[in-house]
């Protein structure tokens, strides 16, 4: 296995109730280690932009006025096989699905205000870290 990066975004729920540490601690509990990270409030634009693969999905609206609806914190990720094991310790997208120890299900409030984003392949961790990172703001 191979040292790769991924993107990760804790939620507006969580920056809500605070507890962006206790993601970042399962993130790190999980092998894997924060090489940047920014808050930061999208603009709609930003978020329509960011989101554009699901624009033709029925949750779409939604999605992107939670997403506007509070800061964030968008992270780059750095670790063996970096995008399986943040979505293995992320956990399924709907909190009542996903297994006992991971963020969704010990944190997450809904399927929509489920408390973190992870990219879902390589190819795409990269095109999601470039859009909200410069080179130079990840430091491994
Ligand atoms: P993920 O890769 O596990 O985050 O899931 P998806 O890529 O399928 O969906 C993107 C995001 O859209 C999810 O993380 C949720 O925040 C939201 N979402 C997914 N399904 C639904 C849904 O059925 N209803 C609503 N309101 N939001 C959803
Ligand atoms: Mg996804």
């Amino acid at each position: 296995m191979a040292v790769t990066r991924t993107f990760s975004i804790i939620k507006p729920d969580a920056t809500r109730r605070n507890i962006t540490g206790a993601v970042t601690k399962m993130l790190e509990d999980a092998g894997l280690r924060i090489v940047a990270s920014k808050r930061i409030h999208m603009s709609r634009e930003q978020a329509e932009g960011f989101y554009a693969v699901h624009k033709e999905r029925p949750f779409f609206g939604e999605l992107v006025a939670f997403m506007i609806s509070g800061p964030v914190v968008v992270q780059v990720l750095e670790g063996e096989n970096a995008m399986q094991a943040n979505r293995d310790i992320m956990g399924a997208t709907n909190p009542k699905d996903a297994a006992p120890g991971t963020i969704r299900k010990e944190l997450a409030e809904s399927i929509e205000a489920n408390t973190v984003h992870g990219s879902d392949s390589d190819e795409n961790a990269a095109i999601e870290i470039a859009y909200f990172f410069k080179p130079e703001e990840i430091v491994g």
